[in-house]
């Protein structure tokens, strides 16, 4: 794999470091439509299908219309988040939609480590169902996409447009780190778009099933995740 200009081996910094975008994405088309110059097709989006992950398709669907994007099938999703997904199908039939499953299904994860795993190694289950997926679908990417922001996480406050991924040995390149969770969905409704129905029903963050609760506090983009346990990554976005 060679021939891009920044990659993982040679990173030094974001090349977007010191930019300072005033247009009205801030700044997430140009840096699309950066990324597809650099990486082509090479570039995968992981796409969980969450609020922010609706706007990116749509922004990335302006940008490369036949993108790859990946879905990580846990097994463990909403009805309602398949039912979206294909949704999105329809609306941007160009693009190529990979739907990811774990090398175990759910009966081979119990067999081999006992039933809910979730419940008393999260770690574990989310390595087993996303992580190792991820990894897989990433395998000869030099570059992946996330919808990650600012204003998430403490954990995720740092985070620029190009990244150096450590966990994944790849170029991560987060388009909406300066977007807000009102202008998240001010994108949504100002161009009629789909999104989950959960989202409207006390679901502000949708994961799993198991490890996604209902919320009175919806204001918190990330509220409902792993509700109860320490954790609040599932480890796609920490280097370790
Ligand atoms: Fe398992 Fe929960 Fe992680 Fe899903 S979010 S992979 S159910 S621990």
């Amino acid at each position: 794999m060679g021939g891009y200009s920044v990659t993982y081996s040679n990173f030094v910094k974001d090349p977007y470091k010191d930019w300072v975008p005033d247009d009205e994405t801030k700044g997430a088309s140009k840096i699309l439509q950066w990324a597809y110059e650099e990486y082509g097709t090479n570039i995968v989006y992981a796409c969980s299908f969450g609020a922010e992950g609706i706007v990116l398709i749509d922004l990335i669907s302006k940008t490369q219309k036949n993108a790859d994007i990946v879905f990580l099938d846990t097994d463990l999703h909403f009805q309602e988040t398949y039912d979206l997904i294909r949704d999105m199908e329809v609306k941007y039939p160009a693009l190529n939609i990979h739907i990811k499953k774990p090398d175990l299904s759910l009966d081979e994860q119990a067999a081999e480590y006992g039933s809910a795993l979730w419940k008393r190694q999260p770690d574990q289950c989310c390595y087993i169902r996303k992580i190792k997926p991820l990894e897989d679908a990433l395998s000869g990417a030099p570059a992946w996409i996330s919808g990650l922001r600012r204003e998430q996480s403490v954990s995720r406050s740092k985070t620029d447009f190009v990244n150096k991924d450590e966990r994944f040995k790849s170029i991560k390149v987060c388009p909406l780190i300066h977007w807000t969770w009102d202008e998240i969905w001010d994108y949504i409704k100002d161009n009629d778009l789909p999104y989950n129905e959960l989202h409207d029903n006390g679901y502000p963050s949708i994961g799993c099933i198991p490890c996604t609760s209902q919320v009175s506090d919806s204001d918190h983009s990330r509220a409902g995740r792993w509700a109860g346990i320490q954790k609040t990554e599932c480890g796609l976005h920490t280097s370790d």
